[in-house]
């Protein structure tokens, strides 16, 4: 294959990055959206939960194609067994769909490739290319074929294990304690009990150190279960299938279950990066470290972020400018966006994680007494610092 040119070459076709694509497109840069994969959304490596606003936030068409089950909310389960249970509208960035993520990543594609997009299958970037220090593109490997995709911009949305933002040298790298480690299994033949399937549970405490399980039902008998566990935690890696395998021998329903498949991979739940843009390169989505750190979602803020992104870089190609300076309207919307929330649950993050089986039965057991309207970390702190002054000693900072 030749060379090749456009306006912006965005480099991972997940939902961040198609969501570029499309908002790119759409205001007028010539884009081309390059995905390492053969297929677009596929394997799965995702829980699947989703809130609804980002789809009516970026004005994404809904299609029954890419819902696999709508849930009335959420369940959090202490772990001595107390139940709180929040309705969908305030339970979370990760609460009201449950996607079929293969179809949902697929249609996203499709509405940038509406736009004009210009999507190619099995191409990976290998470097990002520079002249004179300044970036003008990227290498990609395509088959067995390599050749220069060049452009006035390029955008990092190549997920969770990013290179591209590194080889341009953004510091993404994470420390331990910043990363959770996942697993997951597709179960089905789940029995009754909890009232499943009409919530997405999350049940917290030692049996997931540093992390949480989640049950995020995909049909009447059929869910993703997966567990997150920090690891700095993890003596080995290979320790939280042990972990997840326990918890599941203590649910009756989940007895005669069986898996159908089973994946893992790891999110980022640091603090927000200082920056995500640099003259004639932006990052977005997971590959911006954009993850909530308290819940590990970010499928929604990928693509609101997304969103932004490819508003600004048709602001760019109007005035023909894509250094740092004309990129700054993107670094200041999704940071007044998403940047306080981010940051606050980093810094709740780091004290939730020093919590006992005790404080979190405590804490789940005023809650679900009292009720929470919202589930942020502020709206819970406020309702527990009312009833137990004590319980919220250490997020003292936080109210
Ligand atoms: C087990 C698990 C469960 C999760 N559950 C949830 C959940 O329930 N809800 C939620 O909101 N979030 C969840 N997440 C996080 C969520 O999956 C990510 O936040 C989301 O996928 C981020 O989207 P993205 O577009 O930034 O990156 P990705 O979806 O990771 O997309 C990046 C794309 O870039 C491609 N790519 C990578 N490198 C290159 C390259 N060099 N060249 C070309 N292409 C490249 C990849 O193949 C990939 O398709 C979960 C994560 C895991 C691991």
């Amino acid at each position: 294959m030749p060379n090749l040119r456009c306006d912006v070459v965005v480099v991972g076709a997940g939902p961040a990055g198609s969501m570029t694509a499309r908002y790119a497109a759409m205001n007028g840069c010539d884009t081309i959206l390059i995905e390492k994969r053969q297929e677009i959304g596929s394997p799965v490596r995702c829980g699947e939960g989703l809130a609804r606003h980002f789809v009516e936030d970026t004005k994404l068409p809904y299609n029954r194609k890419w819902i696999a089950a709508e849930v009335k909310g959420a369940k959090i389960f202490s772990p001595n067994g107390t139940e709180l249970t929040i309705e969908e509208a305030s339970a979370g960035n990760e609460v009201g769909i449950v996607l079929e993520r293969d179809q949902f990543d697929k249609h996203v594609a499709k509405e940038a490739a509406k736009e004009g997009a210009q999507i190619l299958l099995k191409t990976t970037a290998t470097a990002v290319l520079k002249q004179d220090g300044a970036i003008t593109g990227v290498r990609v490997k395509q088959l067995e074929d390599e050749f220069n995709i060049e452009a006035k911009c390029v955008v990092a949305a190549d997920g969770y294990e990013s290179q591209v933002g590194r080889w341009a040298g953004f510091r993404t790298l994470l420390k331990a304690g910043d990363v959770t480690g996942t697993l997951q299994y597709r179960m089905t033949n789940i029995g009754e009990g909890y009232d499943f399937p009409n919530y997405c549970e999350f049940w917290l405490g030692s049996i997931a150190p540093a992390g949480y399980i989640w049950v995020f039902p995909k049909d009447e008998s059929t869910a993703n279960v997966g567990i997150g566990i920090s690891l700095d935690r993890l003596h080995k890696r290979q320790d939280i299938k042990g972990f997840l395998d326990r918890w599941i021998q203590t649910q009756p329903r989940m007895q005669h279950a069986q898996t159908l498949d089973m994946v893992t991979g790891g999110v980022s739940t640091c603090a927000p990066l200082k920056k995500v843009t640099g003259d004639r390169i932006a990052l977005v989505g997971d590959a911006g470290r954009m993850i909530d750190p308290i819940t590990g979602g970010g499928i929604g803020n990928g693509m609101y972020a997304g969103m932004l992104l490819g508003k600004t870089l048709g602001e760019c190609n109007e005035k023909g400018d894509f250094s740092d300076a004309a990129l700054q309207p993107y670094e200041k919307a999704w940071r007044a966006k998403m940047e306080e929330n981010l940051y606050r649950n980093w810094l709740a993050k780091n004290k939730l994680v020093t919590l006992t089986d005790q404080e979190f039965d405590d804490i789940v057991k005023i809650l679900a007494e009292v009720g929470v309207h919202k589930l942020s970390v502020r709206a819970i702190l406020k309702v527990l610092k009312e009833h137990n002054p004590q319980l919220v000693e250490k997020f003292a900072e936080f109210i």
